[in-house]
């Protein structure tokens, strides 16, 4: 299974020309429901990260 992904060249996406990133929040916090309200347990970090174009959405890596 190949996933999906542009190359950034010369400093914009390969797909569409765009130079402008976003990245994904390479962190979350784990809620739980507990006395009628959503608490927070624990907050887990993502190792991986990853970088969209801003323009299509494609996933973009350097
Ligand atoms: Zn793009």
């Amino acid at each position: 299974m190949s996933k999906k992904f542009f190359k950034i060249v010369d400093g914009c996406c390969a797909k569409c020309g765009a130079g402008e990133f976003v990245s994904e929040p390479n962190q979350y916090d784990i809620l739980t429901f507990s006395d009628g309200q959503l608490q927070v347990d624990h907050t887990e970090n993502i190792n991986d990260f990853k970088i969209f174009c801003r323009e299509c959405g494609v996933e973009v890596e350097e």
